[in-house]
């Protein structure tokens, strides 16, 4: 009898420790809140660093089109497309700006040479694609406020990017300053 109870009473004491362990965790996550509702990812960006490396932000604007960020990249993977800038304008007018992010490796080696500031490292850090031509994004035919925009270059933006024949802007559509 003596035995039997002993049994009955650790069999108790080793259950009541385990929903212990079940309960302190459950409360601990209920005060926590879920990570989801902490980011609210994708919806809202996880936050990253001041000075994270994602993917770029690259202004067409301001874009002169002089071929050294593509220089300096050390696997080449921007692909620079221009052509003379019809008269009275003088320069280049880019007519695309491809970055293969399948070699890219985000050293930023790209951005220090540019002379007009107009390409940067930027926030965002997922660009998740069925094909592989989704990971070749022409900054030139991206809307500007998703190309230079912070954080708001997505997946959707690069789709609908690829039925865009010509760059969004273009010098040419100028009207002349003379
Ligand atoms: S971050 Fe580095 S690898 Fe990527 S495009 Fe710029 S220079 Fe090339
Ligand atoms: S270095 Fe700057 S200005 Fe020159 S092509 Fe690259 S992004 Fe454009």
């Amino acid at each position: 009898m003596r035995t039997w109870l002993s049994n009955v009473f650790r069999a108790a004491a080793t259950l009541g420790a385990g929903m212990h362990v079940t309960l302190r965790t459950f409360v601990q996550s209920y005060r926590r809140r879920a990570f989801t509702e902490h980011f609210e990812y994708p919806e809202r960006p996880v936050p990253v660093r001041p000075r994270y490396r994602g993917f770029h932000r690259y202004d067409l604007t301001t874009c002169i089109g002089c071929d050294k960020c593509a220089r300096a990249c050390p696997v080449d993977c921007i692909y620079i497309g221009k052509e003379k800038a019809a008269p009275p304008l003088k320069g280049f007018v880019v007519t695309g700006f491809a970055i293969d992010y399948t070699k890219c490796m985000f050293c930023a080696l790209c951005v220090d040479p540019c002379p007009v500031d107009c390409i940067f490292m930027g926030s965002n850090h997922d660009i998740s694609t069925y094909t592989r031509d989704g990971c070749v994004v022409d900054y030139a035919k991206l809307p500007l406020e998703v190309a230079w925009g912070q954080a708001t270059l997505n997946p959707t933006a690069v789709h609908e990017s690829k039925r865009v024949a010509l760059p969004v802007w273009t010098k040419a559509g100028e009207p002349s300053k003379t």
